[in-house]
């Protein structure tokens, strides 16, 4: 296997007493798995296949629950300073028939 890229978060306790993990994988799932296991206290070491993200630049909507688990890894500030919030989901079908809506403020 070639891996594009690694990177090492070491912790500052001495190397036998502190737990150690691999993340496979720098998508939201392993680079949330990996700050969290750093603070609690893990030598965590992330491995990504991908040299570059596929992400293709364009929106992305964040949901409640979503924006509940960055506001526990404290990074809920820094998305809200560059994104904007929705209030309002409109749901259709491709035809334009109208198929549900979302008051978001309430979620
Ligand atoms: C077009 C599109 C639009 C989307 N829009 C939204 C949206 O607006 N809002 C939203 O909440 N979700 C959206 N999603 C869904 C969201 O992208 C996924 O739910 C999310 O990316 C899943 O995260 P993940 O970390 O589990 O997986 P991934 O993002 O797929 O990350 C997995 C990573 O692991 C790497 N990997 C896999 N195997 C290995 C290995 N063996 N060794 C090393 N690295 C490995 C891959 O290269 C990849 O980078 C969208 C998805 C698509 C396709």
């Amino acid at each position: 296997m070639s891996l594009a890229a690694a990177v090492r978060l070491p912790h500052s306790q001495s190397m036998s007493s502190t737990p150690r993990a691999l993340v496979a994988g720098a998508g939201i799932a392993g680079l949330t798995a990996a700050k969290v296991l750093h603070e609690l206290g893990w030598e965590v070491d992330l491995v990504e296949r991908q040299a570059a993200s596929g992400a293709v630049p364009t929106g992305l909507f964040i949901p409640a629950n979503g924006m509940r688990a960055f506001a526990a890894l404290g990074a809920a500030e820094v998305l809200l300073s560059c994104g904007r919030v929705i209030e309002r989901l409109r749901m259709q079908s491709s035809d334009g028939t109208a198929a549900g809506a979302a008051d978001l403020a309430q979620v």
